[in-house]
């Protein structure tokens, strides 16, 4: 690639990217400002569905449908184009259109039809494994009672061991060819830069056993760009030669292909992952379908990368957590076939489980008591606190049995996926 390509396409993908992250801080009169910048390099489908939906957030509904349809125009492939097109001409009063759009959406992935219980299903399952286990507005509170603080000590405690089950390294999805190592251009949405632990590791390790250290890493000197601080951790952020940069992998030269990209996996809210395409490269430290950087230098990983799961990934961690990963199964079974068992295994365990009457009933009661016995821990109300913690660890073991009760029924459900029965 010449040089000025290659600044082309750094620059195309850090506007894209900057769009993404600001349309995400709901800052659309920004982003669209940057998607528009991103198409004047490159007239890519993901930069013009990232402006559409930056104009729909913003209530530019017909500036949206025409954004989506030059997007279904250069990748006439992807659902979710229709779909969000449908959706917009559906408001826009055009039922008729708005029909053939879900439809088309629907006659590419048979998930089109059940979208919204998907993403509802994401929600739950996100929130019941890595949201607060302590409620918002009692969190970081300062309690008198020892056994009060004994329970907000045990949900803390919990939400760390969460963390680390979804933390590094993370997806057990052994078949996987890795695709979110692969990657369509430079900058990374999902943040594949090297910390600045690692980069030492790696450059002590680079400069005694070679190679040199330019044939694996690339940096971006942040002077080029503006509000890079909303695209990359601060903690990657580096002063080298004079100036800020960030470290990233460099791309080797071979490309995906159609015929692998065809099972590509969702992003966690079941939407096309922008930087793969069949023109994605893989990342040069991707070897064997394996990440070979945790071979080099001292530390084990690096954490950005591993911590990003697409949702097959990420609905794998939490079936691996719960003791209901066919690893066998896994082994043998086709991407695609993979990627259907989780969407199947997330409905399961966010209608049967999390997400159902009882769980939901039973959460609230003891949140609940949890608020009253803060309260009167507040107050200095002593006996009255003691009864609400004694209500609430009964309440805990009752709902402990319910999930316990509500998993392994949901368990039997999913073995059955993973042995291709309906
Ligand atoms: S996170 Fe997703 S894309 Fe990455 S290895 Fe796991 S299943 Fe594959
Ligand atoms: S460094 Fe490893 S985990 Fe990160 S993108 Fe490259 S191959 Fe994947």
């Amino acid at each position: 690639m010449t040089h000025a390509k290659d600044a082309d396409e750094l620059r195309e993908k850090y506007y894209h990217s900057m769009g993404a992250a600001l349309t995400e801080e709901g800052d659309l009169e920004e982003a669209v400002v940057f998607f528009q910048k991103a198409i004047d390099i490159h007239d890519t489908p993901y930069a013009w569905y990232g402006l559409a939906r930056a104009l729909s957030y913003a209530g530019d509904l017909a500036g949206a449908v025409g954004a989506m349809t030059r997007a279904i125009k250069l990748a006439p492939g992807i659902p979710e184009y229709y779909h969000e097109r449908g959706t917009l001409l559906g408001t826009l009063g055009r039922p008729d259109l708005a029909d053939d759009d879900i439809k088309k959406a629907i006659s590419i992935d048979s998930n089109y039809e059940r979208i919204d219980t998907i993403r509802r299903s994401v929600r739950i399952i996100s929130e019941a494994f890595t949201g607060p286990v302590v409620p918002g507005d009692v969190k970081g509170t300062e309690v008198r009672s020892k056994e009060l603080g004994r329970i907000l000590d045990e949900m803390d405690n919990r939400m760390r061991q969460m963390d680390d089950v979804f933390d590094k390294p993370s997806c057990p999805v052994t078949s996987c060819p890795a695709y979110c190592c692969h990657f369509t251009g430079k900058l990374l949405l999902h943040g594949v830069t090297v910390g600045p632990w690692k980069l030492q590791s790696l450059r002590e390790s680079l400069r005694e056993k070679g190679p040199p250290e330019e044939d694996l890493l690339e940096a971006f000197p942040l002077a080029q760009a503006e509000h890079c601080e909303s695209l990359f951790s601060p903690r990657d952020i580096i002063p080298r030669g004079g100036g800020a940069s960030v470290t990233f992998p460099r791309q080797k030269d071979c490309r995906l292909g159609r015929e692998l990209a065809r099972d590509i996996p969702k992003g966690q809210d079941y939407r096309t992952l922008m930087w793969i395409s069949e023109n994605a490269k893989p990342c040069i430290f991707l070897t064997d379908g394996k990440c070979s950087i945790y071979d080099v230098g001292g530390d084990p990983s690096l954490d950005s990368c591993a911590s990003f799961l697409c949702m097959t990934g990420f609905i794998f961690v939490a079936l691996k957590y719960l003791g209901f990963l066919n690893g066998e199964a896994v082994r043998l079974k086709a991407m695609a076939e993979l990627n259907d068992i989780a969407v199947d295994a997330l409905i399961i365990l966010a209608r049967d489980v999390y997400g159902s009457e009882e769980a939901a009933a039973s959460n609230e009661e003891i949140a609940q008591e949890l608020k009253t016995a803060i309260e009167h821990d507040r107050l200095n109300h002593e006996a009255p606190c003691s009864a609400a913690i004694e209500r609430y660890d009964l309440l805990k073991v009752r709902h402990e049995s319910l999930t316990d009760r509500l998993i392994a029924a949901a368990g039997q459900k999913i073995a059955r996926l993973f042995e291709g029965k309906p």
